[in-house]
């Protein structure tokens, strides 16, 4: 596995295409980029990754509030609230923020990423989406003159109608339905500019009946320029990633990229950001988790995937390999330390002998601790791992059951894992349309808001601010919290009624 974490040195691209040769200091003086320009410096295979992963994250969170069919206000809110938490980019009145670093890394991420997601239609039609939708989330939450100082220093080849065509299109200008709403005066027409493009850029215009067109043109109220900002972004967009599309070739030599690029592609593909360099994802997210607690954790905080897994190894007293490799590096991370983990998979092998268990599987679960072999720190499986590799055979309970089930199965599994935690029959139409439509983690994101509805968990919250489910252990690991706050306030409740009575 390709390791950037441990490169420090500054690594120049030399067998990028000229897209990603890396080599300028150009000062960002604005808070949106149109990106025409790549990144010309020098960038580590850090920074190429992490700016990419964290963007990323974003434009999944993105996609996945399409599939929820989330408003537009609802949207922006969530965006913007991850954009604070990964990607953080401040306006120029923010002073006393590293504005220039901050835009740096924006700018390489968005260049990475078109490098990863040029390769097909598909992946090249869902990265305009989503980048066209994260502009006009910045665009909307920018500071207003500092959002004019943008379109000033663009030159966007719009035609400014003069006072003369003006008036002699006044009568079809004020009838434009969206001015009749808002009670147009004639008072006010005169102030107001108005500037013609060809109708071809300005579609949703044209489709809200908000321009007026005349010979090919439409004549656009300035209220309006954002909608034409928005479609120049993407048409700029979907040129340039033709562009390059038709380098990327030039890269296939440089094996320090191409992984990076592949997992980034995958983990837009599977709807899920790729983590697997996250630190969170190897580490341990608590400790002290005992063997006996494990099944009581399972019926109370585990996702799908982990309750089967669960659920199997007590039915069959036995998991076949993926599945042990799937579920024993996810009680890693929950904080099973190695003799738990040794106690825990003895005790549901009940039916083999001592000795066969210590010749076939004690080696295995040291090794995945990292105390046999290469002594590695293997990570446990993120969602987009477990979505996208080593398809479970008939045979085998790995895998992810929103995708590896038949719908039959997973509704009844979803009924009998859940039924306690408030999930019921109706809820299962929402879920089942997620999953027909491929959005498993958002499937499972749903019903973890539902299950822990009692909790205060909203619709549309996710496991906080709106976020989607990425990894097993995230989702383990939100549930116990919320548990543990909700104790909290009973014990803090009891405590103040005593005082009062
Ligand atoms: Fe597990 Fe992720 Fe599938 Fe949920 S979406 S069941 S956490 S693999």
């Amino acid at each position: 596995m390709f390791n950037a974490g441990k490169r420090t040195t500054s690594t120049p691209l030399k067998h990028a295409p000229a897209e990603v040769q890396l080599h300028s200091t150009a000062p960002y003086p604005h808070r949106l980029n149109f990106y025409d320009v790549p990144p010309l410096f020098d960038v580590t295979l850090e920074e190429f990754e992490s700016a990419a992963l964290a963007r990323l994250r974003i434009l999944a969170e993105i996609e996945s509030s399409f599939v929820r069919n989330r408003s537009y206000d609802e949207l922006k809110s969530v965006t913007d609230a991850q954009c604070k938490k990964y990607l953080t980019l401040n306006a120029n009145s923010a002073s006393t923020q590293d504005l220039q670093g901050e835009r740096r890394r924006d700018h390489v991420g968005h260049f990475v990423l078109r490098l990863a997601f040029c390769r097909s239609e598909e992946l090249r039609r869902r990265f305009v989406k989503a980048e066209m939708m994260l502009f006009r989330v910045r665009w909307d939450t920018d500071d207003t003159r500092e959002r004019e100082g943008f379109l000033e220093s663009r030159d966007f080849d719009w035609t400014p109608v003069d006072d003369k065509e003006k008036e002699a299109y006044k009568e079809e200008l004020m009838a434009v339905p969206s001015n009749i709403r808002t009670q147009y005066s004639e008072g006010q027409f005169k102030k107001d500019k108005y500037h013609k493009v060809r109708w071809t850029r300005v579609p949703d215009l044209v489709e809200k009946r908000r321009v007026f067109l005349k010979g090919g043109w439409a004549y656009v109220h300035e209220r309006e320029s954002s909608s034409m900002v928005f479609q120049e972004f993407q048409i700029n967009l979907e040129k340039a990633l033709d562009m390059t599309a038709k380098a990327l070739p030039r890269l296939d030599e440089d094996t320090r990229l191409i992984p990076i690029l592949d997992n980034l592609s995958q983990g837009f593909l599977a709807g899920v950001p790729s983590e697997w360099l996250s630190s969170s994802s190897s580490g341990a997210e608590g400790s002290g988790v005992k063997a006996e607690e494990i099944d009581d954790l399972a019926k109370k905080h585990f996702p799908m995937c982990m309750r089967n897994l669960h659920e199997s190894l007590m039915r069959d007293r036995h998991l076949k390999h993926m599945g042990r490799l799937q579920y024993g590096l996810f009680l890693k991370v929950l904080g099973v330390s190695i003799d738990e983990a040794i106690a825990f998979w003895r005790r549901s092998f009940s039916n083999i002998t001592d000795d066969k268990f210590n010749k076939e599987y004690r080696y295995n679960i040291r090794h995945s601790y990292g105390l046999e072999g290469r002594r590695a720190n293997y990570p446990a499986k993120s969602c987009q791992q477990i979505l996208m590799q080593d398809q479970p055979g008939s045979a085998e309970s790995h895998g992810c059951p929103y995708r590896h089930f038949s719908e039959d199965n997973l509704q009844s599994a979803l009924l009998a894992s859940y039924s306690a935690h408030g999930f019921t029959a109706s809820d299962l139409p929402e879920i089942m349309h997620t999953v027909r439509a491929g959005h498993y983690h958002v499937a499972c994101t749903r019903v973890f808001e539902i299950t822990h509805a009692r909790s205060g968990v909203k619709k549309g919250e996710g496991v906080g601010g709106g976020e989607s489910i990425t990894h097993p252990n995230q989702y383990a690991a939100r549930s116990r919290e919320l548990e543990k706050a909700r104790q909290e306030k009973a014990e803090s409740d009891r405590d103040a009624m005593l005082v009062d009575g």
